[in-house]
């Protein structure tokens, strides 16, 4: 007997919908500034799904047509048990999933690197503002750039792509724009440069002080270096230039002075199982109540393609006219990045 294969989830505005990133915590063992308050209120246990509803949640997904699963928080490596969800995604790697992946801040990954490469994850995300000690600290609050210089060394030891994610910060990472890049060149490190976003009520004055548009970044690139546009996707929002001067790939992410929603394929779910359509959108889908209130996938199935009925076209982030639009209230940890 042959089984109908379920229809694949395609919102409103023809975008097929394949890819997942999934906040499996909210904590984490850094402060980032731009992304947590000092003094974070956690949620209780009870709250968080369970590495099985974890499982089931995203094996639902990759049924529905997920090709892409991207892991994130809060710090997932920090998720107690952690491994036994990476080690159970992997059975759908070639049959429905594409690729395995994770965000991380690279604080974990001495100790994860092995189990993770032995889970399938090919290419990883770390997230990396500055390579000066001082100030990774101050920017992270808790962090120590040691372990995560380690835990990126560790992580290509194994055979693991790394690109790095840095948040373009004024008055910041600004001045360490040309190190940062030799850095990555010569460690062989993809680099992806992100604008600060509107997460997380961090007030008003501090964000706008640290908005450092990419464009102004790459015009100071390119007063030493040759940009060429590249036509190269990853499937996500950045775009791609080639340093002619290095052979390098930078990536800019520009959801602030430049949206890329018409091609949006992805979809996100907290730690909660709130499934958001739209990073910059409120609107949201409660997950957990389907998935706790039968042991049938049908009622989570048809949740999920209510939800992806109501996709929006995109988000509403703005920072012209020299104030924050589009301010979302919840903080990327608690939507995952
Ligand atoms: N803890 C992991 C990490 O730092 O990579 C994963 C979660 S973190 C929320 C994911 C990404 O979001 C990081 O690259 C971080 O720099 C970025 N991020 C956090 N808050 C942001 C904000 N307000 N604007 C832009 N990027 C932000
Ligand atoms: Fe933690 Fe990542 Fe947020 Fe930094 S950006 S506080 S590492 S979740």
């Amino acid at each position: 007997m042959t089984h109908a294969l379920p229809d694949r989830l395609v919102d409103p505005f023809e975008r097929s919908i394949d890819y997942l990133r999934v906040s499996v915590t909210d904590r984490c063992d850094f402060r980032c500034t731009y992304c947590m308050s000092e003094h974070m209120t956690f949620l209780p246990k009870k709250e968080l799904l369970t590495l099985e509803e974890l499982d089931r949640l995203c094996s639902t997904f990759v049924r529905l047509g997920v090709r892409k699963l991207r892991v994130t928080g809060g710090e997932p490596l920090v998720r107690k048990g952690i491994m036994t969800f990476f080690d159970g995604m992997s059975r759908h790697l070639g049959d429905g999933l594409d690729e395995l992946t994770l965000t991380t801040n690279g604080s974990q990954l001495e100790r994860f690197a092995q189990p993770l490469w032995d889970a399938g994850v090919r290419r990883i995300n770390v997230s990396l503002d500055t390579l000066d000690v001082d100030k990774f600290k101050a920017i992270t609050r808790w962090g120590s750039l040691d372990k995560v210089l380690r835990g990126i060394a560790a992580a290509k030891a194994v055979g693991m792509r790394v690109k790095v994610n840095t948040v373009a910060l004024r008055n910041f990472n600004d001045v360490e724009l040309f190190d940062l890049l030799s850095w990555c060149a010569a460690e062989g490190l993809d680099l992806t440069f992100i604008e600060v976003m509107p997460m997380g009520d961090m007030g008003e004055v501090q964000r706008l002080d640290q908005y450092w548009p990419l464009k102004d970044l790459r015009a100071q690139l390119a007063e030493r270096f040759t940009l060429s546009e590249l036509s190269y996707r990853s499937g996500g929002p950045a775009r791609y230039f080639e340093v002619g001067e290095t052979g390098q790939r930078i990536g800019f992410i520009t959801p602030l002075t430049h949206n890329f929603c018409e091609s949006c394929n992805r979809v996100r779910v907290t730690c909660t199982g709130e499934l958001y359509m739209c990073l910059g959108q409120e609107d949201m889908a409660d997950l957990r109540a389907p998935l706790r209130g039968s042991e049938s996938d049908a009622p989570l199935e048809d949740a999920i393609r209510r939800a992806i009925a109501r996709k929006p076209k995109g988000h509403d982030f703005d920072y012209s006219r020299q104030e924050v639009a589009g301010q979302m209230s919840r903080h990327m940890s608690h939507t995952g990045g």
